[in-house]
């Protein structure tokens, strides 16, 4: 009996096609093989194998079975999970599966090995060839560990002495060395690592809150719940997720210390070698501890004990381009499809985390207080009206005191500006005219220390050029308010002495060069550090005191939903590291609005509060936690065709009890990219399917081939 094999291809395509397996392959589901597409051959997964012969049409057969190893059932399950709960074509999320499948293998090394001949003759040179050899050397190698020339070397070999092999390093994932003992935890810490260690002892899905204020210990404790995930079963696979590559560094060497042995690393700065290497070790079982970013999701693992899912609230874990998911929620899901635990760790969890936690869906571990004797830093509002900057300067004099106090004590000081660049805005100061990103509706942000002008959410930069584009006035372009660069230039000026570093996705602009400044700031070498959002979450810097925002009204501007959530969780971070030892910590935070309901609960500590206060406003609205919503996003470089079509998406609207459509409305920033955009939204209540409302709709109208329709559920940002 024929068969037949279904095989999904990592491509925007809405199924997986059927081939006829050729006779004799044997294929099994998981397998990776090479299918013709048209005049190509592609890579695909088979999904599901069927007898019978292919009905009317002779189907196409598979061309071969691949030798890279197939993919675990529930990693297959996975994404095709994913794909639904996204309402995208499982396509993308296969694509992100096969990354690593899919990059070049290591380099073969050539190694000399003794074959176990006697040399035909022997010299005092061949002598100490033969001695050192055996350890694995590379021909070079071995002549220099023995102090020879090479031609000692390849005459032993043209001899039959030592022979040459090729091969490609194993990748070595040292096992962790669970025997080493954790510190000793403090009461509160313990009776969590209790109930995480009980969580994981289920053996079965479970999801655990672990909120706990920063500086409380919270890496420790989930640590332990590491520990003893792999410690029950030898076979135990444990992921921790960070939702940004700087914040990878800090945990691979965390939990190289308390392991002795370093994890596997996985986000997209991994180079492609090791990235194949780590999805292979990964597959095979052989690799047990993997901290990665949001990607490292759909790894091929083998038997998934413990997801952790650290600083569980950022917003970096929503994927918004291409496959369009949140990382979170998806870890969750991953965690029921492997009957894995599940820890999710926050000072200031997601008001959703929040909600499970409060209905009992998820365990609720709290930790209130800092670990030993650190204290949580004591917040100050700095009232910009009372207290402005001199002209063209961004740091108040109180701020500016309190830094000198802080190196007067040989502390540390970090400033907080989620600015990249020079300045925000650069104008003529003769025309008047802004510059501007020439097919996307942005300013251009000005970065000194590279002398140009850079569109941030297209990448696009140029020259800064020495006339206006506009009316060609002479070196009259003047930069309109700070970045961090602009923020590090007063601070040079006015403390010339101290050693000072802008920390942000442009300095720290790879995986290597973010771990060498978080060292660099935590052995003291730095003494002030001017930081974005990527350096203000998560860091355990010891001798840092006082914490600086340079304007706290920043992420209240543009009215998102979730503008408030994030302006506290992101603040409470960044003054969360001050203080995080003996010395007590401070955060000052400027702002021209300090009566803000978000400044004045930072003030006073009292997260309780301001979230009681933002559950009772979702929950009147209707708004997550408390109900769902779903974007549809739809781009044209046709703006008639775009006016057109989103009418008629907007009338295809589905009408169902407790779903409300909005929209369609122009985003924010018109032009993107040449393409204009609309938007619909879509507030369902919590009880309705909105995949299956949003895949409905979708399927009742089709869009010219001018207009791209995207599926944004549970949307964040809309730019
Ligand atoms: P969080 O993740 O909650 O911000 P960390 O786990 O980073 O907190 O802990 C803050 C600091 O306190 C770290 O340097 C950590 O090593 C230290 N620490 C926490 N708990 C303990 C403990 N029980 N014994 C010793 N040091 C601890």
């Amino acid at each position: 009996m024929s068969r037949i094999a279904s095989v999904l291809l990592p491509m925007p395509l809405p199924e997986a096609f059927d081939y006829a397996e050729p006779e004799g392959m044997g294929l099994e589901v998981g397998d990776q093989v090479a299918a013709p597409l048209g005049p190509r051959l592609v890579r695909g997964v088979v999904t599901a194998i069927r007898d019978g012969a292919g009905g009317n049409r002779p189907l196409k057969a598979v061309e071969a079975r691949l030798e890279e190893p197939p993919l675990p059932p529930n990693t297959l399950e996975f994404i095709d999970w994913a794909a639904r709960y996204a309402v995208d074509m499982p396509g993308g999320p296969l694509a992100i599966a096969l990354r690593g499948a899919r990059a070049p293998k290591p380099r073969a090394v050539k190694r000399v090995q003794p074959t176990g001949q006697a040399p035909s003759r022997s010299t005092p040179a061949r002598e100490r060839v033969m001695q050192a050899a055996g350890e694995g050397h590379s021909p070079a190698d071995l002549a220099r560990a023995a102090g020879v020339s090479s031609g000692v070397v390849k005459g032993l070999i043209d001899d039959g002495a030592l022979a040459v092999v090729a091969e490609a390093p194993e990748a070595r994932f040292d096992p962790p060395d669970l025997s080493r003992p954790g510190p000793a935890l403090n009461d509160s810490q313990a009776a969590a690592a209790t109930a995480l260690r009980r969580l994981v002892d289920g053996g079965d899905f479970q999801v655990g809150l672990l909120d706990g204020v920063t500086g409380s210990g919270k890496t420790e404790v989930y640590l332990e719940a590491v520990a003893h995930a792999l410690a029950r079963d030898p076979e135990a696979q444990v992921l921790v997720l960070l939702p940004e590559i700087a914040l990878t560094q800090a945990a691979i060497a965390r939990i190289g210390e308390r392991f002795g042995a370093a994890p596997a690393e996985w986000h997209s700065d991994v180079a492609p070698p090791t990235r194949r290497r780590v999805w292979e070790a990964v597959q095979a079982g052989r690799c047990r501890i993997v901290v990665g970013a949001r990607s490292a999701l759909f790894l091929p693992f083998r038997k998934l004990a413990l997801i952790v899912v650290d600083e569980e609230h950022d917003a970096s874990y929503k994927q918004e381009e291409g496959f369009i998911y949140q990382a979170r929620d998806l870890a969750v899901v991953r965690g029921k499809i492997e009957g894995a635990a599940v820890v999710l760790a926050s000072a200031t969890p997601s008001l959703e985390s929040l909600r499970n936690a409060e209905t009992g869906r998820y365990a609720w571990l709290r930790l209130s207080a800092r670990h030993g004797a650190a204290q949580l830093p004591e917040i100050e509002l700095v009232d910009l009206r009372e207290h402005p900057p001199q002209v063209g300067r961004w740091l108040s004099p109180p701020l500016v005191a309190a830094v000198a106090e802080t190196l007067g004590r040989g502390e540390q000081a970090l400033l907080f500006l989620n600015r990249r660049g020079y300045a925000p805005l650069v104008l003529c100061k003769a025309c008047g005219e802004r510059m501007r990103s020439p097919d996307t509706d942005s300013w251009l942000v000005e970065h000194r220390y590279t002398g140009r002008l850079v569109c941030h959410l297209t990448g696009f930069s140029m020259p800064k050029p020495d006339k206006c584009p506009y009316c060609g006035a002479k070196e009259s372009l003047i930069a309109i308010g700070p970045g961090v660069e602009r923020v590090q230039e007063e601070v040079r000026a006015l403390f010339p002495e101290a050693r000072t570093a802008v920390f942000s996705s442009d300095t720290a602009y790879d995986a290597r060069e973010a771990r060498r400044m978080i060292e660099a700031m935590a052995a003291g070498e730095i003494d002030i550090m001017v930081a974005t959002q990527a350096a203000a979450k998560g860091h355990d810097f010891p001798n840092l005191t006082l914490v600086g925002v340079v304007d706290a009204d920043l992420s209240l501007r543009g009215g998102d939903l979730r503008a408030g959530e994030r302006t506290f969780q992101l603040l409470a971070q960044a003054a969360g590291r001050a203080g995080r030892r003996e010395r007590p910590g401070k955060a000052m935070l400027q702002t021209w609005a300090p009566e803000h309901p978000v400044l004045q609960a930072l003030a006073a500590g009292d997260r309780d509060a301001f979230v009681a206060a933002e559950m009772a406003e979702r929950e009147i609205a209707g708004l997550p936690p408390f109900g769902r919503l779903g974007a549809v996003i739809l781009s044209s470089e046709n703006p008639q065709a775009l006016e057109a079509f989103s009418r008629d998406m907007a009338a295809a609207a589905p009408n169902a009890d407790g779903v409300e459509v909005f929209g369609p409305a122009d985003a924010p920033l018109a032009l993107v990219r040449g393409r204009r955009r609309k938007r619909l939204l879509v507030r369902a209540d919590r009880t309705v399917d909105l995949q299956a409302y949003l895949s409905t709709w979708r399927a009742r109208v089709k869009p010219p081939g001018s207009v791209r329709v995207v599926i944004d559920v549970d949307p964040y940002s809309f730019l």
